[in-house]
């Protein structure tokens, strides 16, 4: 996958900054303990020296070459035990002046040796991600601003004798900890029910708090989406590329509104492609419509529709919550 060569310096700008990050905790570590126990820095001194004399033996390739660097590591390992004892008997953990790295495999330089390391790769997926996102629209849209009291209590039976409250209730619990137990793979929602039913409200709940995890995550309506896919499709910018690649591979794909698309034969090959690869890879998708079943038959081919069906599936019912906030506005 190749990206703008500006996500790469974003990317590298984040690793940076980790990095830089853990070196000021571990200097600050370091001048807490030079304070408080002299003696402390006086063994990291030394084992900071070990380098050094393994290079001048190395250089001067004595005959007991062998013995000397035996010696040299027996020294080290008795160093590191004093450090290590000294740190817990004055009640920190051993491995308090460790070097700390976000990321062991590159100590947070981004490469290892096999070129750009996993953590590098993973960050600019998830730039690319946020780069193809709708912005989220931050504080009011969340699971604590989520009112179940607008949904109605009494029992339906058209409901199997449940009240739209009582399902939306559940609806919300199986948001909640999806986005909580968030993980790839993991299963794909399908969430389906008419307008004004909190179908976006808890997709972007969800979205919210997988982003938080740091896992890369593109949230947008399926109009929206798929005009930057025939974007990046007829008019190649550099901006443009990769939309359909980050669009089958990010962590989450929310597709809000499924159905409000134009409807062309290319839309519904894309939709077929992103959703398909998606499911075969385990990648989690949330996917909502306003769309009843029957619709969606007549609209998309059977295989975009058995792949729907094969989601979870969260039946959003009650009265539409933006025409009671209306009323309820109005009341005042
Ligand atoms: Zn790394």
């Amino acid at each position: 996958m190749s990206y703008p060569s500006s996500y790469y310096t974003q990317a590298q700008g984040v690793i940076d900054r980790r990095r830089n990050h853990n070196n000021s905790i571990y200097i600050s570590r370091y001048n807490e303990i030079k304070q408080k126990y002299p003696e402390i820095t006086d063994i990291i001194d030394k084992l900071s020296q070990t380098t050094e004399k393994l290079a001048r033996i190395i250089l001067a390739k004595p005959d007991n070459i062998k013995e000397q660097i035996e010696q040299l590591k027996n020294e080290n390992l008795a160093l590191q035990q004093s450090l290590a004892d000294t740190l817990t008997k004055n009640g920190y953990p051993k491995d308090y002046l460790d070097e700390i790295y976000t990321c062991k495999k590159c100590g947070d330089t981004g490469n290892n040796e096999d070129g750009r390391c996993e953590c590098f790769i993973n960050e600019l997926r998830r730039i690319a991600a946020e780069n193809l996102s709708q912005s989220l629209p931050m504080g009011l849209t969340c699971f604590e601003s989520f009112n179940l009291s607008y949904y109605s209590d009494s029992p339906m039976t058209e409901l199997k004798g449940l009240s739209p409250r009582a399902i939306m209730e559940r609806n919300y619990k199986i948001c909640l900890s999806y986005a909580d137990d968030f993980r790839v793979p993991y299963e794909s929602l399908f969430m389906t029910g008419g307008t004004g039913l909190g179908k976006t409200h808890l997709s972007l709940s969800i979205a919210k708090r997988v982003v938080e995890k740091e896992y890369s995550v593109v949230y947008g309506s399926v109009p929206d989406l798929l005009r930057k896919i025939e974007n990046a499709h007829f008019n190649k910018s550099e901006e443009d590329c990769e939309v359909l690649a980050t669009l089958k591979s990010c962590d989450l794909l929310v597709l809000d509104d499924l159905g409000a698309e134009f409807d062309s034969q290319f839309y519904v090959s894309c939709l077929y492609e992103i959703i398909n690869t998606r499911v075969n890879f385990g990648r989690p998708t949330v996917v909502s419509t306003n769309m009843t079943l029957n619709e969606l038959q007549n609209r998309y081919t059977d295989r975009i529709v058995s792949r729907l069906l094969s989601m979870r599936r969260l039946v959003f019912c009650g009265e539409d919550i933006r025409i009671k906030l209306k009323t309820k506005n109005n009341s005042h």
